[in-house]
């Protein structure tokens, strides 16, 4: 089976916030939220200091506690390379998962349903990577199955140096940085 990921060079990002604009247009997120944002960091120590920019959003964590503490079976990890997905008709709204999500990457929708970020699992069905991926101008993100060593996001894991956010939560993310 696949599994899913993406890689984000945080070296390219130039915080324009297109990826932003393209996940609200691809899945009419409604007014007021995101499903993914801009970061600014700090990195390093004194003198040796840079912003770090970087595109954020859910991980599609490989131990995810937003699933494990879901009472209903809404949220998941879906048959789609491991991508966590929510069933919005199981969904009652409890908020359990945004309490465990250490990424704050869940909000509710007006409708009643918890959601975020899918990694666009309708466009990468069809072979398409997700809109905020295609739609970035200095193509800082890339996307793909970390089961076969010859994809791209393979070969720059293989290649490059990385980190993952909040590696101490245990969650085992499934969004890596370039450094
Ligand atoms: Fe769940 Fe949060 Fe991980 Fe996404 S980032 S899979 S919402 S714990
Ligand atoms: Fe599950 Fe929905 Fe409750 Fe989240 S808000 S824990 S998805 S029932
Ligand atoms: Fe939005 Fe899709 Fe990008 Fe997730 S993968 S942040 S849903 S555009």
């Amino acid at each position: 089976m696949a599994r899913y990921a993406m890689v984000i060079d945080t070296t390219k990002c130039v915080g324009c916030m297109d990826c932003v604009v393209a996940c609200k247009t691809e899945n009419n997120v409604p007014e007021g939220f995101n499903r993914d944002w801009i970061t600014y960091e700090t990195i390093g120590k004194f003198p040796n200091l840079h912003m770090e920019i970087r595109s954020e959003r859910c991980n599609h964590c490989d131990n995810p506690p937003c699933v494990y503490t879901c009472p209903t079976g809404a949220s998941h990890i879906s048959d789609i390379g491991g991508i966590v997905l929510v069933d919005y008709d199981k969904c009652i709204g409890c908020k359990a998962c945004i309490a465990a999500c250490p990424y704050d990457a869940r909000f509710i929708h007006p409708d009643g349903y918890a959601t975020k970020c899918t990694f666009c699992e309708h466009r990468v069905v069809q072979g398409l990577d997700p809109a905020c991926v295609a739609t970035c101008p200095t193509h800082c993100m890339y996307f793909g199955d970390l089961e076969d060593p010859n994809s791209e996001v393979s070969k720059l894991l293989q290649s490059r140096k990385y980190r993952v956010l909040n590696p101490e939560s245990g969650t085992k993310p499934q969004v890596y940085y370039l450094i």
